[in-house]
């Protein structure tokens, strides 16, 4: 698998935190599970991460020469494989079957098999329900070769995840294990350019919620 494109260092950072929602953070992990790039970034994050937090309580405080030595042990820890060979092409076998580990825990069922919605010309939906508090959407989106989600900005940040076939937009070609990591000023127009279906895995901030009776009927249309 050939990723070109990967989240954005700031959510990689963020992920590594634990302070992404929900959504965001089961997106960037189904990532992870393909891209041994990504997987190092956010180790080198956690490690830089837990020294700030020794920094600040006084746990160890860093002398002359020791950032040095610690960005040597992140260096070196990056060079270990997070997984074994067998298991990430386990992972990656999964990918191409359909589901990523960590979003098997939020369907019961696989790719083939999932009942769809079907919200526009050649566009599907499945929601993934997440945790009460969440305050991001996840939904999976099937769109037909050829087609394509009109041109759209965003309420807030967005990221998809590409599971299998491909489509192309004015940021470049997006195919599988890609991660598109919009914000709210970048408009697009994704266009299918696979021989398949694309499916890709789509969290998204909530959207406003619009009041009184025409914003309820208006709700429907805006959510993606
Ligand atoms: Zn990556």
């Amino acid at each position: 698998m050939t990723i070109a494109h990967h989240p954005d260092m700031a959510t990689l950072i963020e992920y590594a935190a634990g302070t992404l929602d929900e959504a965001f953070a089961v997106t960037v992990s189904c990532h992870l599970e393909v891209c041994d790039q990504c997987r190092k970034s956010v180790r080198s994050a956690a490690a830089l991460g837990g020294s700030f937090l020794c920094e600040e309580t006084g746990v160890e405080p860093l002398g002359e020469g020791s950032f040095g030595r610690l960005l040597e042990k992140i260096s070196a820890a990056s060079e270990t494989p997070h997984t074994a060979p067998d298991r990430v092409s386990e992972l990656e076998r999964g990918v191409t079957r359909g589901i990523p580990l960590a979003l098997s825990g939020y369907l019961d069922t696989d790719l083939k098999s999932i009942r769809w919605k079907r919200i526009g010309p050649g566009v599907w939906q499945k929601p993934i329900p997440l945790s009460p508090g969440a305050s991001s959407s996840l939904r999976l989106l099937r769109i037909a070769p050829g087609r394509g989600v009109p041109e759209h900005g965003h309420g807030g940040q967005e990221i998809t995840l590409i599971l299998s076939g491909a489509y192309r937009d004015e940021i470049g070609h997006f195919g599988p294990g890609d991660v598109a990591d919009l914000d709210e000023h970048v408009e697009h127009k994704p266009q299918v350019v696979s021989d398949e279906d694309c499916i890709c895995l789509a969290a998204t901030e909530k959207p406003t919620r619009f009041k009184g009776i025409a914003g309820r009927l208006l709700q429907p249309f805006v959510g993606i």
